[in-house]
């Protein structure tokens, strides 16, 4: 008998109605005769409910009790499948962390999973029991529970599809897979049948949110075919898999922009060693993530010009800290907080020349500004005016043969 290892989002168990709902998806797998183990995430909203009281109670709330507390919206869901389950006549039992146990590293809030025991859970699928585990979760070396970051449902599911050898992990989630582009800003996106792992970490950490980051690296490295779909229609999803395994590749797989991005310039910092360095330090201690950079020389050698991005969250903190900073001197600081970073991702372009070209003319034909460049070896990634990002994501669509 094959196993599938089937997840289900927050949106997905949203409410008692999507529960029954889901409880029937997980009974046409065991009509099928496959093995079947639950992974779900807590009902939408729960996790951030607890966040907000988190915050209440300190702003500095102690790590190892947070995993306690946001760990607990997984327990509900979990009950209530299996409570539905039981209800049909199916043999079903819940599962925390803990009692797997699920064993992580790393620290709470952002632990990653090291490995799963088998042993329970195997003796229950034997017995054709459906085991529905609490997603998000697991529990550490000295015995406490911790969380695997936002979104982390999905490292679960990736994680059990591993230890359990799954022949399929599905994602079921409140779109039905992952599009060229944001549907929201372009009705023209398609929905991509298949794609890489690559490009799929690519399109997630560029703002395309349908997975969890880091559950497609665990994906990627463990060679495990994910696919993404819709618990609330019955169409087809997107198949996340590896390069190998995709034919008639289009040499851009998709298109994202991110919404909450602010470019900050350093006018006239002196050209010295240790300039750039002095800048970001006490940016990296204080966790501000830097993104795009720029250095542009000003000719008489003697001033540069720094542009950077980051979060518009963390714009206060930066700004504050660079003007408390004594070691650097600078003529001007300029913020901007309408912009986006637009990138087009794919494997193809390692191959194909000419792309940068391509993104560039497209944009300069539509008279697009650039601010800044930044490039990997499967991305691009250009900095423009928010108001552009309409016009820039329909242009660059058509340009790369994704209309
Ligand atoms: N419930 C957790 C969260 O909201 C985990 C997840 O949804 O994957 O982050
Ligand atoms: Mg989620």
């Amino acid at each position: 008998m094959k196993t599938v290892v089937l997840k289900f989002g927050g949106t997905s168990v949203g409410s008692v109605d999507r529960i029954k709902k889901v409880a029937n998806i997980i009974i046409s797998y065991v009509k099928k005769r496959y093995k079947v183990i639950v992974v779900t995430s807590a009902m939408s909203g729960t996790t951030n409910d607890l966040v907000k009281k988190s915050k209440k109670i300190s702003n500095n709330f102690i790590s190892s009790e947070y995993d306690v507390l946001v760990s607990s919206g997984e327990q509900i869901s979990c009950a209530l499948i299996a409570g539905r389950l039981n209800h049909l006549g199916y043999r079903s039992q819940s599962w925390m962390g803990w009692q797997v146990p699920i064993l992580t590293d790393g620290n709470h809030g952002s632990s990653r999973i090291s490995k799963i025991n088998k042993k329970k859970i195997n003796k229950f699928l034997q017995s054709r029991g459906i085991p529905i585990i609490a997603g998000f979760q697991g529990v550490n070396l000295n015995n406490r529970i911790t969380t695997l970051g936002r979104g982390g449902s999905d490292a679960s599911a990736v994680m059990f599809a591993k230890f359990f050898k799954a022949q399929k992990c599905i994602i079921y989630t409140d779109v039905d897979g992952v599009y060229t582009t944001d549907p929201n800003i372009l009705k023209k996106a398609k929905k991509i049948k298949v794609i890489s792992y690559e490009e799929m970490l690519e399109m997630a950490s560029l703002g395309a949110k349908v997975m969890q980051p880091t559950s497609l690296q665990d994906a990627r490295l463990n060679r495990i075919d994910v696919d993404v779909k819709s618990s609330f229609t019955n169409k087809e999803g997107t198949l996340i898999t590896k390069r190998k395994n995709i034919f008639n590749k289009k040499t851009i797989a998709g298109l994202t922009s991110t919404k909450n991005d602010a470019k900050v310039t350093l006018l006239g910092v002196k050209d010295k060693p240790g300039m750039a360095a002095s800048i970001f330090k006490p940016l990296s201690k204080n966790y501000v993530n830097i993104d795009m950079v720029v250095q542009t020389s000003s000719g008489n050698k003697r001033e540069t010009d720094i542009t950077f991005t980051i979060q518009l969250d963390d714009l206060s903190t930066t700004l504050k800290l660079i003007k408390q900073n004594k070691k650097i001197k600078y003529r001007d600081l300029i913020v901007n907080k309408n912009v986006s970073k637009v990138s087009i991702i794919g494997v193809g372009m390692i191959t194909t020349p000419g792309v940068t070209y391509r993104m560039f003319q497209t944009l300069a034909n539509k008279e697009i500004n650039i601010l800044v460049i930044s490039t990997s070896e499967i991305k691009i990634s250009v900095l423009i005016e928010k108001k552009f990002v309409k016009k820039a994501i329909s242009a660059l669509h058509k340009e790369f043969k994704l209309d």
